[in-house]
């Protein structure tokens, strides 16, 4: 008999599952709570469960865990965590400390289909969606690694509400819109106040522009943020950057952001990154302030992040200052994000493993995305 891995389900599902045993409702609640307020992974420490309780878990369910295969830590403080799956596939998450905060960059699929020109893990091509346990357990991995490095041995056992955990950006491996039914599961779990507790303020979602799953996703979840990979706005450029906007073009896109049902005093975030020489000129500037007129949003630019595996260059510091001058004197809340993690190859966007290799891959510049 196939066991449940009580992580792949959410709340709601979790108690009909408990009800399907026949036991009583909060039964449910108490072993969320040991599941992801104290981050047991043996039945045995749900201590508050009856002996027979525990053993009828064990018959029909296990609980899973992610152990990191290897950490590297950046100069800047950026650390590329890898875990190795059951099927032995390779994810990587990135966290990236700021002050008393940290941001994680969460996978969401074992490779990626998308093809974007500009990204390390696309090399990859597709291999699998991660389940909601997968998802779920680079968190608690990560906080768990937070943890042991601030509080003493003795608090350890449990997984500290305060590890400055507090941004969480769905931009690691993968297009999360495109493994949507498990993202939800994950997001309902993160967000639940009996356990892990996120606030939807500080989740955010990125796509490379799916634009039917964007509906989708802002009708069946609560209001996380939703960023947008842009890059550009032509869509004859787009299209050679990603391959997804010869499907959903720029004007279909923007359209759906327009539709997007924003939280009050929320705003989009446009991802942009800039390449030397391909879409950094003052008329590509010119030409995003035209199409994103209207749409509450910010922009991030993020200075293309250089590798040896890459033909793309960073712009100079002067064509970066321009365009970004063009979006500002338009009214536009624009940020220029710094790289972050380079020389761990860490940077966003760009996470690549392959398996039987050591990791390798860059993920920067994601952060503050409250
Ligand atoms: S940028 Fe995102 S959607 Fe595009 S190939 Fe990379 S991981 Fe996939």
């Amino acid at each position: 008999m196939n066991l449940i891995d009580l992580k792949d389900l959410s709340p709601s599902m979790l108690t009909d599952f408990v009800l399907q045993l026949g036991l009583p409702n909060y039964r449910a609640g108490q072993i969320f709570a040991w599941l992801y307020k104290h981050g047991v992974t043996d039945f045995a420490e749900m201590t508050n469960l009856k002996k027979e309780i525990r053993q009828l878990l064990a018959d029909k369910a296990w609980i899973s865990s992610l152990q990191p295969q290897t950490i590297e830590t950046s100069k800047d403080g950026t650390i590329k965590i890898a875990f190795q799956l059951d099927d032995q596939a390779l994810i990587e998450s990135v966290l990236i400390p700021e002050g008393d905060r940290a941001t994680l960059c969460i996978s969401t699929q074992v490779g990626c289909a998308m093809g974007c020109a500009f990204c390390l893990t696309g090399t990859m091509g597709f291999s699998r969606n991660l389940r909601p346990a997968e998802i779920i357990n680079q968190v608690l991995a990560v906080k768990k690694i937070l943890a042991t490095q601030i509080v003493t041995p003795e608090e350890n056992q449990e997984i500290h509400e305060k590890t400055g955990l507090n941004n969480l950006v769905f931009m690691g491996m993968g297009e999360p819109l495109l493994n949507l039914d498990n993202l939800i599961i994950a997001l309902d779990i993160l967000l639940d106040q009996r356990g892990l507790d996120f606030s939807e303020r500080r989740i955010t979602v990125s796509t490379c522009g799916i634009v039917p799953k964007m509906r989708e996703l802002g009708e069946r979840t609560a209001a996380v943020n939703l960023a947008v990979s842009l890059h550009s706005v032509d869509d004859s450029l787009r299209s050679q950057l990603m391959p997804v906007n010869k499907t959903y073009p720029v004007d279909t896109l923007l359209a759906a952001c327009r539709a997007y049902p924003l939280p009050p005093r929320r705003r989009i975030m446009f991802e942009y990154i800039l390449i030397d020489g391909v879409n950094d000129s003052a008329e590509d500037a010119k030409k995003l302030v035209k199409k994103l007129r209207g749409i509450r949003c910010k922009i991030n630019l993020l200075p293309f992040n250089e590798s040896k595996n890459m033909l793309y260059k960073c712009p100079p510091q002067a064509r970066i200052d321009t365009f970004q001058q063009i979006l500002w004197d338009a009214g536009f809340t624009v940020l220029v994000r710094t790289s972050r993690g380079a020389d761990i190859g860490a940077a966003c966007g760009q996470l690549v493993v392959r398996p039987g290799t050591k990791t390798t891959g860059d993920c920067s510049s994601i952060s503050d995305n409250g």
